[in-house]
């Protein structure tokens, strides 16, 4: 895609600090890291988020994201590492082009993912889980 940057990257058209490449994915360090390591797996094609991708190729980069993860933890030596991986504006996406972020993460380090618990009775819970069953149907 002619506009995005991690289309470029992935075609070698604006430098990375580049960490990792197969067929399908490619992986480079954050230009703005939250922790030292904190890295980046894309898929090579565009994809604007997790949902458009075929399943091989999610698989693929969860494989290299796996990879990577590994070295990170061996290399940087963090006390813990998070894995995740934003779609759409609300979950805060800022590069529509599906990435995961690897997070090394370090006793103290003030960083928080923690959410504020929403009500659901386990009738709710139930619903829920049905109609996601059912939808995966
Ligand atoms: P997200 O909020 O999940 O969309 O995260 C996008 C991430 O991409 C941010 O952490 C940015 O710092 C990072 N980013 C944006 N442009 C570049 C770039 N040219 N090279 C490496 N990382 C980038
Ligand atoms: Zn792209």
């Amino acid at each position: 895609m002619d506009d995005c940057i991690f289309c470029k990257i992935a075609e070698k058209k604006i430098p990375s600090k580049f960490i990792y490449e197969d067929k399908t994915t490619m992986a480079f360090l954050d230009i703005n890291p939250g922790a030292p390591g904190h890295a980046l797996i894309i898929p090579k094609k565009h994809y604007e988020t997790i949902f458009e991708m075929p399943e091989s190729e999610v698989s693929d980069l969860f494989r290299t994201t796996v990879k990577v993860a590994k070295a990170i933890d061996k290399i940087i030596g963090p006390d813990g590492v998070n894995i995740f991986q934003n779609n759409k504006t609300a979950a805060g996406q800022l590069v529509n082009h599906a990435h995961v972020h690897i997070f090394p993460r370090f006793h103290g380090d003030g960083i928080d993912f923690k959410w504020r618990r929403v009500v659901l009775d386990d009738d709710d819970l139930d619903n829920i889980a049905r109609k996601i069953r059912v939808g995966m149907e």
